[in-house]
């Protein structure tokens, strides 16, 4: 089996991978908190995610991939500020909270699927997950970890001697605000039990050994890796703004309660920009999958946008960059098609063979855009075993090019005998008419090209 490498927030390093427990490897990655659409910047996040477990899977590895959807607790900020999102948006959109859970949570998986992002097998709702919460914040506080004051339950962070070794030196935009939580013993301490709330007649009231209240934030992750996953995991993924706040704390519950090593790996994806600032709600900097359909684009076209760029680099997005990724995804089709067509390959029996070329990149810490670099070397001087590699590897980088191909290579009666016409016009070199037809054609969604020996593709140009 081959060896994946990858970057570990934790050591700083890329490393390579050796799961716990070598028949399952179990992987963690933080959901959306369901209170809106989520953006092109928060899809990077489950791109990323998608491409680590379907490369797992390639390599041969058994994977469980758990997936929480956060539809309770968090905060406008990461360090127990603001209100609650999810209560913001049922007030906004007059609906009770569980109707936008409902209503965003679809959004969510409609667009996923949309960017070709696998289902995770395990996708778990925060709401249902109390009990655990709970059962978790009653170890802490057996252990020790936790404090009460003013009603509300806080991990005292002085108890854990390692917290904040996930984020090492970085103490990024979050933790250095100034916070005002006057109950805390330490700025750093964050609540798992709320039962004072800073607002008024807060909706979601759950009974607790604390009191009737709610959970704080990074519980949930916590609470749900360990219930459907185990105490140690192998992967722990999500964004990089979670490393300063909301990961650290998650290690810190998790660890202080079991005693045991939470995640072996944590990987984090850089940033999306917009107008060079990160793509976020709260900055109203957002790009949604509807919005660039709106425009035209298909949603693999932002896929392999992100294809382009490793993942720890951050991604300033632009509507340029958005359309070189549409022509560049498009052309791959078309020369695949076309080369599917000349050379009649079967495409309902796909040949899997593996290029080491194309696959060793994304072993290197995942850098996909060396694998499109190779794949564009392949898709230049295309022979069958490049072809059916270029599918193979598909398989890891879910830009559907087989679906892709064939949708280019159906064409209706109409538009081929149309093609045939074009072709006599063309045989007694009546240009003006096979140009009439060519363009005709065009219109209708059909892209021609001309072969040397007189012969012709005609392919669908709507993919
Ligand atoms: P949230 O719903 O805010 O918890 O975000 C969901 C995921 O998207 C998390 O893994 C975040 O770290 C990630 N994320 C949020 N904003 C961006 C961005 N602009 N670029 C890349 N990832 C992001
Ligand atoms: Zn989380």
């Amino acid at each position: 089996m081959k060896t994946l490498k990858i970057f570990n927030t934790l050591s700083r390093k890329v490393e390579e991978f050796e799961p716990i427990d070598k028949n399952l490897v179990r992987i963690y990655c933080c959901g959306p908190t369901v209170y809106h659409f989520a953006h092109l910047g928060n899809f990077r996040a489950y791109i990323n995610e998608d491409i680590l477990v379907r490369l797992l899977r390639y390599l041969g590895y058994s994977v469980k991939h758990v997936m929480n959807i956060t539809d309770i607790g968090h905060l406008v900020s990461d360090a127990d500020e603001g209100e609650d999102k999810m209560i913001l948006a049922a007030k906004r959109e007059r609906k009770s909270v569980l109707e936008v859970a409902e209503f965003y949570t679809n959004a969510f998986f409609r667009d996923s699927q949309k960017l070709n992002i696998k289902r995770p097998d395990v996708v778990c709702k925060a709401t249902e997950h109390i009990q655990d919460m709970i059962e978790l914040i009653k170890r802490l506080e057996d252990k020790g970890f936790t404090y009460i004051s003013n009603g509300n339950v806080y991990f005292d962070t002085a108890k854990l001697p390692d917290y904040g070794k996930l984020r090492g030196g970085c103490t990024c935009n979050t933790i250095s605000r100034v916070d005002e939580d006057l109950n805390k013993r330490r700025q750093e301490d964050f609540v798992l039990w709320f039962t004072k709330s800073k607002f008024e007649n807060h909706i979601l009231l759950w009974d607790s050994p604390w009191g009737s209240g709610y959970p704080g934030w990074h519980i949930e992750c916590s609470a749900m890796a360990i219930k459907h996953l185990g105490e140690s995991i192998d992967i722990h993924c999500g964004g990089v703004d979670h490393i300063p706040v909301h990961h650290t704390n998650e290690i810190a519950q998790s660890e202080g309660a079991t005693g045991k090593p939470f995640a072996k790996y944590w990987v984090h994806n850089e940033f999306v920009l917009f107008n060079n600032d990160k793509m976020s709600k709260s900055k109203g900097t957002i790009v949604t999958v509807s919005d660039i359909e709106e425009q035209g684009f298909n949603a693999l076209d932002y896929r392999y946008l992100c294809l382009t760029a490793h993942y720890r680099t951050q991604l300033n997005f632009t509507m340029e960059a958005l359309s070189s990724a549409r022509n560049a995804r498009k052309t791959l089709i078309h020369n695949l098609a076309k080369f599917a067509f000349e050379k009649k390959l079967d495409l309902s029996k796909v040949e899997k063979i593996q290029s080491n070329t194309l696959l060793d990149p994304i072993c290197e810490d995942l850098n996909t855009g060396v694998a499109l670099a190779e794949i564009w070397g392949y898709a230049r001087s295309l022979n069958e075993e490049n072809f059916w590699s270029v599918l193979s590897i598909d398989e890891i980088l879910g830009l559907n090019l087989l679906e892709s191909i064939k949708i280019c290579l159906e064409i209706p009666q109409d538009v081929n005998d149309l093609a045939l016409e074009r072709q006599r016009y063309r045989q007694i070199k009546d240009f003006k008419n096979a140009d009439l037809i060519r363009e005709k054609l065009y219109q209708m969604g059909y892209l021609i090209l001309d072969s040397k020996d007189d012969k012709f593709v005609i392919l669908r140009d709507t993919v």
